[in-house]
Parts: structure tokens; sequence; C-alpha cells
């Protein structure tokens, strides 16, 4: 079914124009669309060749001289130009392509128009004689009323008319004959024009219209044809499979696979061929532990008390990270394997072999390989350090684990020096002599002879736990001779009992801190026993001389039994006296032979001898009693330790002692000396009666005139230049920390956080520190001298003036300490003597240096107080 007989109706004329507009139309949207292909197209090819262009600026460098992958990429580059170049090609033609169809559009339009006028021509000629042949139909009507009329008037006057003539008929005759014949004449016009019409119509529909549709069917179809060609030549130049892209793809792909991984590296190799590097060398710096002797070695794990337990956990750490290595590498090998392990954990191949498959099975195997050695590596690696810690670990065996820290070395040092000193002047003076102070004092009642009853006496073998060869014989006659250091009541032998309890030996001395027992240890062989508290747990060492100093925790059999790495015995002392008598090191690897017993010094009291009265005080590590020496009757005042403190706090108390050890002054609290045999420790000291000095001033404020405050100021500037001249700084002075005896005489006490240096610097944090007593250089920068305590000294006047008030009341730490550091001074107590207050001043001057020394403190009291005197 064409056009010609489908679409002859006026509405299907009006559906062919609107159809013709719409392509016209579509044909628009399109050249728009191809237009902007194109354009596209130009950019892509613009950006391409930057791309092409970016990926030429490839580093040139020598490197890569001879690196296929280089080469290939350049050629990619290029066929990336190449690709860009055909793409503007392309572009181009599509231009073109829109050119013509713009042409198309422009004829379509045309041939529109020409339809349009064609049918409007045909279909006018055919309206005309519609027209026609109704006008002349009217005409023909019109005719045809004046015949009627004129006849009815004819036959009106011819009947009329007798002689049926005469003008007036005649007249009416002639009109009548008129009429007739015009209307024959239209008649006649009428049929001719309907005939006429009939053939115009006619030939219209049959031959004209059908024509003119025909023709409009063959033009519209001859457009499509046009129209398709177009759009296939617009496909064809957006067509990315074409030839030419293909051939450049396969260009790419070839290049590419010129790359040959075995042939990448060959010149890069050649240019470059050195031989195998020499290992790097990792070596301890000696010069770090050069100030350091004994304590640290090279290359060498330190096990102490202060790394044993992280030395443990390490290598517990260390042994996980071992089995996680292993488990790690198993199930690597068991995946690799297909679940099944093999005997030399080697990974198998799975048998995959597809092209691809070939390639990254390669790829896994090797990865997996990798992955296995950096395994093994890391097990190796793991391993060797859990075996130098197990090693280290083992080869401290029995021997009670070193003292990591030596912080009271310089200390003890100094005691070793003077207080031995002290002793070696007490055994030379027979008599006391004064300042020689308590001990003397005890000495010459008898007291420490009954204290150190049965010290000295020599190491007796009772009964041996086996028969004594002669060696051993040889060496009991020795051992007869055996003079105890701290013996000073000529030879006695000590007898072994293994009925008596262990703490009576002299030689054990119950909890000593280690750094006093390396302290008693002086020679190759000078040994002792004492306890160590470890986890709770007590543990009974010896400690022994011997190329340094070595302890052996006394090990304990099922059946318990004692024993090192000989036989076991059924008491210590039998076990020391084994060793002793055989000569036989305690242990292989440390050749400690046992020569000397060392007993127990006379500071060591037996904690038997002391009698708890009442408790006096509440200190920092646990109350303080009045206590009564079984031996003399004598009444003391006991410090005693928390059983419950760590070790580390039983250390901190026993400093107090052993730095009271050494002092021996009037104004300075006396030790008598400490009891570590048993828990808790204690340490004994001459009993003060009258109590903290803050206490008493409180409590007899009234009574107290400004003689007795200054006697207070002198007493405690006398203790104080003391301590200065043997560089002791005491850190704490203050009301609180002095005590009174009845004669209102101070006494210094408290000497916890004493240090004897000429300045000391806190590195760990200041925690407790008596803020509004202490000096701002300390506060501000942990610098501590003499004339910090210059400084407390000046609050503790300000406290003995103030009855016991507490300074800078009313204002917390922080704000005393603000307002200290803006030039703020404390005011005068009331009924301050000027002199004082304006010493006081000095005391505080902010200036350390600017400060009087005790020295020159002790002599402005003692002149005020002669003046005072005096003038009474
Ligand atoms: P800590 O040093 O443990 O803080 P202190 O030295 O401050 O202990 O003593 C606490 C209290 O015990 C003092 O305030 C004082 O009352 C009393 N005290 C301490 N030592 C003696 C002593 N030698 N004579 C009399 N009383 C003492």
């Amino acid at each position: 079914m064409g056009f010609s007989s489908a679409l002859q109706s006026r509405a299907a004329h009006e559906a062919l124009i609107v159809r013709q507009d719409a392509e016209l139309r579509l044909m628009e949207t399109m050249k728009r669309s191809i237009q902007m292909k194109a354009k596209c197209d130009k950019e892509y090819a613009i950006s391409l060749t930057a791309v092409a262009q970016q990926g030429l600026k490839i580093d040139r460098a020598d490197e890569m001289q001879g690196s296929l992958i280089t080469k290939s990429w350049r050629s990619y580059m290029d066929e990336l130009d190449q690709q860009a170049k055909q793409f503007k090609f392309n572009a181009e033609q599509l231009e073109v392509v829109c050119d013509k169809l713009t042409h198309l559009s422009q004829d379509k339009r045309k041939a529109r128009k020409a339809y349009q006028e064609e049918h409007a021509k045909i279909a006018a000629r055919l309206n005309h004689l519609t027209d026609e042949v109704v006008r002349k139909k009217t005409e023909y009507q019109k005719h045809l009323e004046g015949y009627k009329a004129l006849r009815t008037r004819f036959e009106e006057h011819y009947i009329k008319a007798p002689s049926r003539s005469g003008r007036k008929l005649d007249d009416v005759r002639d009109k009548y004959q008129k009429a007739c014949r015009k209307l024959h004449l239209t008649h006649n016009e009428y049929v001719l024009s309907i005939t006429e019409a009939i053939e115009v119509e006619k030939d219209f529909r049959t031959v004209l219209l059908p024509g003119l549709l025909e023709h409009q069917q063959s033009v519209q179809e001859s457009f499509i044809l046009l129209w398709r060609n177009i759009l296939q030549e617009a496909a064809q130049y957006g067509d990315l499979t074409a030839d030419k892209y293909k051939e450049i793809q396969k260009r790419i792909d070839t290049v590419i696979g010129a790359i040959n991984p075995t042939e990448e590296y060959g010149e890069f190799t050649e240019k470059h061929k050195t031989s195998p590097t020499t290992p790097l060398l990792f070596q301890f710096d000696e010069t770090l532990i050069e100030d350091i002797p004994g304590k640290l070695q090279s290359s060498t794990l330190t096990v102490d008390n202060l790394t044993v337990d992280w030395l443990r956990n390490r290598l517990q750490e260390l042994e996980g990270a071992v089995k996680d290595c292993q488990e790690k590498q198993l199930k690597m090998i068991e995946h690799v394997n297909g679940g099944s392990p093999v005997a030399n954990g080697s990974i198998i191949s799975n048998g995959s072999n597809t092209s691809n498959g070939i390639q990254s099975n390669k790829d896994s195997q090797c990865r997996q390989s990798k992955d296995l050695n950096a395994l093994r590596c890391q097990e190796k690696q793991k391993q060797k350090l859990v075996d130098m810690i197990k090693c280290a670990l083992n080869e401290v065996g029995c021997e009670e684990l070193p003292s990591g820290c030596d912080d009271h070395l310089t200390l003890e040092q100094n005691f070793i020096e003077n207080g031995y000193n002290n002793e070696q002047q007490q055994r030379s003076n027979s008599t006391s002599s004064p300042g020689l102070g308590i001990m003397n004092e005890l000495m010459r009642r008898g007291g420490v002879l009954t204290l150190l009853r049965g010290r000295g006496r020599h190491f007796k073998r009772k009964s041996t736990p086996q028969p004594a060869t002669p060696m051993t014989r040889s060496r009991q006659g020795r051992f007869n001779k055996m003079q105890p250091r701290s013996q000073s009541l000529g030879s006695l032998s000590i007898s072994l009992s293994t009925n008596r309890p262990l703490y009576e030996e002299e030689w054990f001395h119950g909890v000593l801190p280690r750094e006093e027992v390396v302290r008693l240890l002086n020679n190759d062989g000078d040994f002792l026993v004492r306890e160590t508290i470890r986890n709770e747990e007590s543990q009974i060492v010896l400690s022994v001389c011997w190329n340094g100093h070595k302890h052996f925790i006394v090990q304990t059999t099922g059946e318990g039994n004692f024993r090192f790495e000989g036989p076991p015995f059924a008491s210590i002392q039998e076990l020391i006296m084994h060793q002793y008598h055989s000569e036989l090191p305690v242990t292989v690897k440390s050749g400690s032979i046992l020569r000397r017993p060392i007993c127990r010094e006379r500071w060591e009291l037996s904690n038997d001898d002391v009698v708890l009265l009442e408790r006096i005080g509440r200190g920092n590590f646990g109350d303080v009693y009045k206590a009564k020496l079984k031996s003399t009757k004598l009444d003391v005042a006991v410090k005693t330790c928390r059983m419950t403190l760590p070790d580390e706090q039983k250390r901190k108390f026993l400093q107090e002692g052993r730095i009271l050890k050494q002092y021996d002054h009037p104004n300075i609290v006396k030790l008598i000396g400490i009891c570590v045999q048993k828990q808790p420790i204690m340490i004994v000291m001459e009993l003060v009666l009258g109590g903290s000095l803050l206490t008493y001033l409180r409590k007899n404020s009234n009574g107290l005139s400004n003689r007795q405050q200054m006697g207070m100021c002198r007493d405690a500037a006398a203790g104080m230049r003391y301590l200065e001249s043997k560089n002791c700084i005491h850190r704490d002075l203050a009301a609180r920390n002095c005590l009174v005896d009845l004669e209102h005489s101070v006494k210094i006490s408290d000497f916890g956080m004493s240090r004897e240096e000429e300045e000391y610097i806190v590195s760990d944090g200041m925690k407790q520190i008596p803020v509004k007593w202490t000096a701002p250089e300390a506060l501000n920068f942990g610098k501590y001298t003499s004339l910090c305590d210059v400084w407390s000294y000046g609050i503790l006047m300000w406290e003995i003036f103030s009855k016991g008030d507490t300074p800078y009341s009313g204002m917390s730490n922080s704000r005393a300490r603000e307002r200290i550091d803006t030039g703020y001074r404390m005011p005068t107590p009331e009924n301050t003597p000027a002199e004082m207050y304006r010493l006081m001043l000095k005391c505080w001057a902010a200036d350390a240096e600017s400060r009087p020394h005790f020295d020159e403190i002790y002599n402005v009291v003692d002149a005020l107080i002669l003046r005072l005197d005096n003038s009474h």
C-alpha cells in the first residue's frame, strides 16, 4: 500500500505535511548531535595527544638504559599518538557528514514545499469547478423563476387577448421568449459545467492526486536512503573497532608483548655488576658502659631484681611468637598442599596449568615460598632471643638475683668509711670519750657487750654432716682462727648448733638489704646468710664475696632438705657448714668458696631484744613506739616498718638508719641500731622525751619565752651546721621533723628524705614535697643544696616564733608558691625579736647564694642569745 491510494484524504495530506516537519526537526537534532560528537572526538584527540606526550616525558637517565619496558612504553605512547590522530581525522569526517545532513535537510524542505504547491494547484482547479457548478445552478434557478413568471404573464395575456394579438401580447410574448431562451442557455451552461466538473473531479482523484502522492513517496524514500547513508557514514567514523584502530591496538599489543622479564635487567645488571655486599656489623658500643663497672656488660643480658620479671615476660612473649610463627608456617604448607603437610615443610605445586593459571600459580608459589621464608627467618630470630634470655636466666641458676640499682652505693661507701672508722675508733678507745655518743655510752655500760652477745665467736663445727677429710680438718684450724670483721672482743669461736633457730646464728643477718650486705663482704670468701622476701615468699640467701658479690638462694628439696648444687642437708646451718668445710664452690659456675663468715654488726640488733611499750607517734612507714632494750633496760624510740610494704619501701625506710649511723651530734637524733633479723624491721633510736617539736610548740604556746625560742633556733642551727659540714642535705627540715627533749633541746630527726651530696637534683618527679618549707629553686628546678635547708630553717624559725602555726595559713600550696615567686614573704610572728625576723628574711632570699650558711646562722643566733643573757 502506497501513498497514492492510502493518503488521498485531506487529513492524510495534512498528516504527511506534519510528518515531514517532524522529520526535518529530527534531522536538526541529529545534526546537532553529530556536530557535538565531532567536537568531543576532536577534544579527545587533543587529550590523547597530551597523554602520549606526557607518557613520553620519561626518565632518560642512564639507569634505564637497555630497559625493554621503557622501549615498549615509548612505542605504546607513539601508538597512542597515532590513535589520537585517527580520532582527529574521524572527527573532521564527521563534520563533513554533518554538512551532508544539512544539504539533505534543505532538499527535504524544498520537496515539502513543492508537494504542498502541487497539491494546492490541482486541488484549486477542482475547487474552482465546484464553485462554478454551484454558481451555474444558482443562475439556473434564477432564470427558471424569471421564465416561469413571464410564461404565466404571457398565458394570462394570451387568454385575455381576444384576438390573440395585440401589442401588449406581443410584448409579453417577446419577453416570454427571451426568458425562455435565457433559461435554455443557462440550462446548457449548467449541464456543461457539471460535465466538466465531473471530468475534473475524476481526473483529480484518479490521476492527478495519486500521481502527486506517488511522486511524493518516491521523493521521500530517496531522502530516507540518503539519510541512511549519512548515518552509516557517521557511525563508521565513530567505529572504534575499525581496522585502523585494530592495527594500532595490534601494534600496542606487540610492543607490550616485547617486554621480557628475564631480559629486562640484562644490560642494567651488566653495567652495575658488583661483588656481594659485606655484612653489616652491629656491635655493642663499649664506651656506653665504661663508667658502670660490673653491672652492665657488653652484649650480655643483665639479669637482676630489676629485670628478671621483665625478662621472664619477654621470654614468654617471644616463645609465644615462635610458636605463632611455627603454626603459621604449618598452616601455609597445609593450605598450599591441599591440606597435607609435607615432611620437609616445602610447598608443592597444586598442578593448575591453564595458560593464565601457570603464571599466577607460579606467582603464588613464589609469594608463598617468600612468605614462608620470612616466617622461618622470624622464627629463627625470635628463637635466638629466646635462647639468649633462657641462657641468661639459667646462668643465674640458684644464685639470688643481683640488685640492679646501686643508688645507695655512694652512701654505703661513705658509711663503710665513716661508720667503720667509728667502730675502729671505738675499739681503740677502751674508755669512752665525749662525742662518740650513745654507742660509746652503751659500750661503757657494757650494753654493747650484751647486745653483741655471742658476736665474734668462731664458726665451730660441732657435728659435720660428712666425715671431715684431712683437708677439711686443716681448714677447721683456719676456721677457728677466723676473725669476723665486726668482732672486737677477741678470738671467740662461733658455735654451730642445729638446734637453735637460724636467726640466732651470728652470721645470719635477717632481712638486711642487699646493699648493706654488699658493704659487709669485702674479701674473697667473706660470706653471710640472710633472708629476702620475693613475691611474698621468704627465701634464704647465701651471700659471698667472690670476684664481686654472689648471692645464692638456698634450694629446698621435696623432702624439706636444703641444698645448692651439692648434696641436701637437713638444716641450713649444716648446709653452710658443709660448704665451708668442703671448700667446694657453692656452684661450679660461680666458683665461690666460703672462707670467712661475717657476723652481724653492732647496729644489727636482735628483734627479740626490743620490747615495744607504747605507741608515741605515727610515721610514714609505720608506727613509732617507746620501747625498752631487754639487754640494757635502756628506753628507746623504735620506728617500725609495716610488713606489707614493698621491698623498695623497706629499703627507703632503712635509709634513715643508714644515714643516721654516721652522725653523732647532740642536736641530731641518735641511732642505736636496726633490727632486720625478722619482720617487722625496725629502727631503734634514742628516745627524745618531748616528742615532736611541732606538737610541743602548740602544747606549750603560753609558757614559751623568747629566750627559749631562740635557744631552740640555736639548737636547730647547730644540728644543721653539723649536717652541712657532712654534706648532708636534709630536705625536710620542719618543726614536725624535729624532736625536743625535756630541757627544750631540739634535735633534728626524720632523715627519710635526706641525701648526702653537695647538690642533689631530683629527676623522678616531686612527689610529696613539703611545698611551704621548700626553697623555690628546689621546687622549680629540683635542685637541692644546703642552702635549700637554710630556706626551710627560716620557716622552722617562723614556726618556732609563731608557736606552731601553719605557714602561709589560708593559702594552698600552689598559691603560696605563686606568691613566693612574686616576692611575697610571711610577716613576722607576734613578739619575734626584730633581728630574728631579719634572719628569717635572709634565709628566704630568692637567690640561694645570698642566704647565710648554717655556720653564720648559728653565730648570729648565738650572739643574740648571749646579748640577751647578758642584758639580764
Ligand atoms: P617518719 O619519718 O616515718 O615520718 P617521724 O620521724 O616523723 O616518722 O616520727 C613520727 C612521730 O614519732 C614523730 O612526730 C614523733 O612524735 C615520734 N618520734 C619519732 N622519733 C622519735 C624519737 N626518737 N623520740 C621520741 N619520739 C619520736
